[in-house]
């Protein structure tokens, strides 16, 4: 079994990134190459603004390389969608630079600057994608996100006997329970299962390891028929909660943002993404958040110690249903 995600594992990497130090002015820096900020680069790159994505890890890392896949509108690879956002951003002219995390944020003289250690870039405009997996150095976002651990197993392909038994019609499911499932076929015929399987904070093999565990026994629960099928593929990633479990979007202390999706952002990151970008170049804010009020989670400051209870809550009330 491979401790990687299925996405990651199965499409062929970005392979376009900036070479060279991390250096210049830029019209617009956005931080963080997952959904939200490729779709904004490629939308300012598609318009002729000047774009620079620092990314800390490559392309696709974070949420957008890791979720389960689940869209309203049909089955995606989604691999292969985040590195072809990116391809796209590149070929309008976007620049990205992988393994170049932010370190530093200054804002002055109507300017921002941004140090990562690979260099310093400049730039008019920032905007913060960095989801679930902002820096603390961003407080204001790291006091209103909540980063909670949701985990995955892939199955070896299915027969179509098996499908047949388990998916028919290649639909994605959800359950209805607070600490639920959420299943779908791969391109080649794997089941995706997935959940909140534990409330961590962290995602890391130890803890996707574990909460791998309770995923094959809530899969041999729910498709008894799968009971001891062999499982190619454990990962997990964080998913950015707000409180209300509704998105944020708009513009704060100097820089525009688009986060909180709330694990429903396969589909949603890409849309915020394009319309924080029409805001920045000064097009009609079709914003649908914009003014949501956003306080601080009380007591939270970027490690959410309190999940363990969070989870126990949810769970009793799973269990009262
Ligand atoms: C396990 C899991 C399952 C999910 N399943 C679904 C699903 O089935 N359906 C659905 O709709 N949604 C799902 N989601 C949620 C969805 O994947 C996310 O909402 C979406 O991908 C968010 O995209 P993003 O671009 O905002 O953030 P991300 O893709 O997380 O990108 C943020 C990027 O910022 C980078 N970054 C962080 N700090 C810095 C820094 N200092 N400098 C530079 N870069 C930085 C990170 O490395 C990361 O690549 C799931 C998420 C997870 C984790």
């Amino acid at each position: 079994m491979q401790f990687q995600s299925y996405w990651h594992a199965t499409a062929p990497p970005f392979a376009e990134a900036a070479k060279g130090p991390v250096e210049g002015h830029y019209d617009v820096a956005v931080i963080g190459a997952g959904f939200t900020g490729l779709a904004a680069a490629r939308q300012l790159a598609k318009a002729g603004v000047m774009v620079v994505v620092l990314e800390a890890e490559r392309v696709g890392w974070g949420a957008s390389g890791r979720n389960g896949g689940h869209l309203n509108n049909g089955l995606a690879h989604m691999g292969r969608y985040v590195a072809g956002l990116a391809a796209a951003a590149a070929r309008h002219g976007a620049t990205i630079f992988e393994q170049a995390a932010v370190t530093a944020h200054r804002q002055g003289n109507g300017r921002h600057s941004l140090q990562t250690a690979r260099g310093t870039v400049t730039a008019d405009h920032v905007l913060v994608a960095t989801g679930a997996y902002t820096p603390s150095l961003f407080r204001y976002f790291r006091r209103r996100v909540i980063s909670v651990g949701s985990f995955l197993i892939a199955t070896r392909p299915l027969s179509d006997a098996e499908i047949a038994a388990t998916m028919p019609g290649n639909r994605t499911c959800v359950t209805s329970m607070n600490i639920g499932n959420y299943f779908r076929l791969s391109p080649d015929k794997r089941l995706i299962f997935g959940g909140r399987a534990r409330f961590s904070a962290t995602s890391d093999q130890r803890s996707d390891a574990k909460s791998g565990d309770i995923l094959r026994t809530s899969l041999a629960e729910i498709f008894p028929q799968l009971a001891g099928v062999e499982v190619d593929y454990c990962w997990g990633g964080l998913v950015d909660m707000t409180k209300d479990r509704y998105p944020r979007a708009g513009y704060v202390d100097g820089v525009w943002y688009a986060m909180g999706y709330s694990g429903h952002g396969a589909q949603l990151s890409t849309h915020l993404g394009m319309i924080m970008a029409d805001a920045i170049m000064g097009k009609t804010d079709r914003n649908p958040v914009k003014g949501l009020e956003w306080p601080a989670v009380p007591g939270h400051f970027g490690k959410p110690w309190f999940l363990p209870m969070v989870g126990l809550y949810y769970k009793a009330l799973d269990r009262f249903k």
